[in-house]
C-alpha cells in the first residue's frame, strides 16, 4: 500500500495497472511488460538495502545500475540537494554564466582525475558524456584543420549509452539493431585483441582489431577510439594485461584521440579513483556519470586534457554544444558532497578491500558449485559466468536464460544482481555500493550460495 499526496491509498496491483497503461519502460520487453506489469516496485532504500512495496528487503548487490555508490538514503547528500535547491535551484551555464557548485565541482574532478585531465564539460548522464566526447573530438580536429578526421572506433560488446551517437558506438548487437539506422562514421573493432594491437600482423584477428581498422580506413580519417577500461554491460569483461596501454600507444602512433568511458568505473568502483589508473593510462577524454553523484542527481561530465582545451581556446569558434542541465547547481552540489564523502570515508580503499573479499567469496562458490566459472573482479566490480558444463566448456541453451533465472532466485532470496545473457554467455554482474561492510559481503555470498543450490535443482 502506498500513500499518495492526495491521501489515496494505492495497492500494488493498482499501481501495477497504472504502470502497464501509462509507463513505457526503458530496456524492458514492451509486450511482456504490458502483459505482466512491473516485476518489482521499489519503495524505500537505506544503505545497501532496498525495500519493495510488499516490504521485502534485499541487498542491492549491483548498486542498481552500477551507480548508487554511496547506497540509499544518504542524509548528507539529501541535505546538500535541499540546501542548494533553496539557495539557487537552477542556473544556466550558457553564454559564460556560471554557478558556485559547478565551478567547485570542475575543480574537484580535475584534482582527482589523473594526469592533466583538468577541464570539465558537464552533462546529465553517461550517454550525453560520450556523445559530447565524440563531438568535442570532431570539433578539435576541425579546429586543427583536419575536418576529415570524423570516424570513431569502438569495441564489440561495448556499451556507451542510448543516444544516437552513443548507440552507434555501442557494440552490443541488440542495442545496435533496435532501430533501422544508426549514425555514420562509427566503426567497430574486436574487443581486447591484444596481440594485434601490439602490432602482430600474424594475429588471426588482425584485420578486425583497432589497428587493422585504422590501417584499412586510413589514420587521417579517424577522430577517436573509445574504450571502457572494463566492459560493463557487455558482460563485465576485463581487458588482457597491457591492453589499455597498447591502445594508448596505438592512438599516439597515429595521433588519434583516446576516449575512456568511465561511466561505470569512475569514482572508486574498481578500487582506484578511476578505472584507467589500474592500467596507468591517461586518455584524452574521460567520460563519467553514475558514480559522480551516486545516482542522487542526473549528472555526468567529460573531463579533457589541457592540450584539447588549448586548441579550443586558441580559436574564435563558438561552443555550439550544451545541455539545459549542463552544470546544474543542485546536481553539482550533490556531486561535490558525494566526492567529499568518498574521500573522507576512504571508500576507494573500502572498494579495494571489500572487493578482495568479494572475489574470494566468488572463488569459493566456483570451487563448490558445478556451474560457476570465470570468476573475475577488481574492486567492487565483479562477474561470474554460468556454464552448463564448465569442464567441457558447454554453455546453457540460450533459451534457458540461465543468468536471468539465477538472478531471479537471488532476488527472491534477498539479493539484487544483474544478468547478461548475451550471445551464448550467461554473466552475473556484481557491483555493490562502495559503503558495503565485510559482513554484508559475506551475506551476499551466502545468498548466492543458497541460490546456487536452488538453481542446480532447476537446471
Ligand atoms: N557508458 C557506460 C559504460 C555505461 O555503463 C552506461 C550506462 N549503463 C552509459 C555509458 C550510459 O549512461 P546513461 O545511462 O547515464 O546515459
Amino acid at each position: 500500500m502506498v500513500q499518495t499526496k492526495n491521501q489515496t491509498i494505492l495497492t500494488r496491483s493498482e499501481l501495477a495497472e497504472i504502470d502497464k497503461k501509462h509507463y513505457l519502460h526503458p530496456t524492458t520487453p514492451p509486450k511482456l511488460h504490458y502483459l505482466q506489469g512491473p516485476s518489482t516496485i521499489f519503495s524505500e532504500g537505506k544503505g545497501v538495502y532496498l525495500k519493495d512495496i510488499e516490504g521485502k528487503e534485499r541487498i542491492d548487490g549491483v548498486s542498481m545500475l552500477w551507480n548508487v555508490n554511496l547506497g540509499y538514503g544518504n542524509e548528507e547528500l539529501a541535505e546538500a540537494a535541499k540546501e542548494q535547491m533553496l539557495k539557487l535551484s537552477y542556473s544556466s551555464s550558457f553564454s559564460g554564466q556560471s554557478n558556485e557548485p559547478a565551478i567547485l565541482l570542475s575543480q574537484k574532478v580535475a584534482s582527482l582525475a589523473p594526469g592533466d585531465l583538468n577541464v570539465c564539460f558537464f552533462t546529465s548522464g553517461g550517454s550525453e558524456s560520450n556523445d559530447t566526447a565524440f563531438k568535442l573530438a570532431r570539433f578539435y580536429w576541425k579546429l586543427k584543420g583536419k575536418p576529415e578526421r570524423t570516424k570513431i572506433i569502438s569495441l564489440e560488446q561495448s556499451f556507451h549509452g542510448v543516444t544516437v551517437g552513443a548507440t552507434s558506438a555501442t557494440g552490443i548487437e541488440g542495442f545496435q539493431n533496435f532501430t533501422t539506422s544508426n549514425a555514420p562514421n562509427f566503426l567497430k573493432a574486436e574487443a581486447h585483441a591484444l596481440e594485434a594491437e601490439l602490432g602482430d600482423k600474424n594475429a588471426p584477428n588482425y584485420s578486425r582489431s583497432i589497428r587493422g581498422v585504422i590501417e584499412a580506413e586510413g589514420a587521417d580519417t579517424i577522430a577517436a577510439v573509445i574504450v571502457e577500461p572494463i566492459q560493463g554491460a557487455g558482460g563485465v569483461r576485463f581487458p588482457p594485461e597491457g591492453y589499455l596501454q597498447a591502445v594508448r600507444k596505438l592512438c599516439d602512433e597515429h595521433g588519434i584521440l583516446m576516449i575512456a568511458d568511465e561511466v561505470i568505473c569512475g569514482f572508486g568502483r574498481t578500487g582506484k579513483m578511476f578505472g584507467v589508473e589500474n592500467y596507468e593510462v591517461v586518455p584524452d577524454f574521460l567520460c563519467v556519470a553514475k558514480g559522480i553523484s551516486s545516482g542522487y542527481a542526473h549528472l555526468g561530465a567529460v573531463v579533457m586534457r589541457e592540450h584539447i582545451r588549448e586548441v579550443f581556446v586558441k580559436s574564435d569558434e563558438m561552443m555550439f554544444h550544451g545541455f539545459t542541465y549542463s552544470g546544474h547547481p543542485m546536481a553539482c552540489a550533490v556531486g561535490l558532497k558525494n566526492l567529499e564523502i568518498i574521500e573522507r570515508d576512504q571508500l576507494v580503499e573500502n572498494s579495494r578491500i571489500r572487493g578482495e573479499e568479494l572475489l574470494r567469496g566468488l572463488k569459493f562458490l566456483e570451487s563448490n558449485f558445478k556451474h560457476v566459472t570465470q570468476v573475475r573482479g577488481l574492486g567492487l566490480l565483479a562477474g561470474i559466468e554460468l556454464l552448463k558444463d564448465p569442464e567441457n566448456g558447454v554453455p546453457f541453451d540460450p533459451t534457458d536464460h540461465a543468468a536471468a533465472r539465477y538472478t531471479e532466485i537471488c532476488m527472491n532470496l534477498g539479493l539484487q544482481l544483474r544478468s547478461f545473457d548475451w550471445k551464448g554467455t550467461n554473466t552475473v554482474a556484481l557491483a555493490p555500493p562502495l559503503i558495503i561492510t565485510k559482513k554484508q559481503v559475506e551475506d551476499m555470498i551466502n545468498i548466492m550460495s543458497d541460490a546456487l543450490i536452488a538453481f542446480e535443482k532447476q537446471v
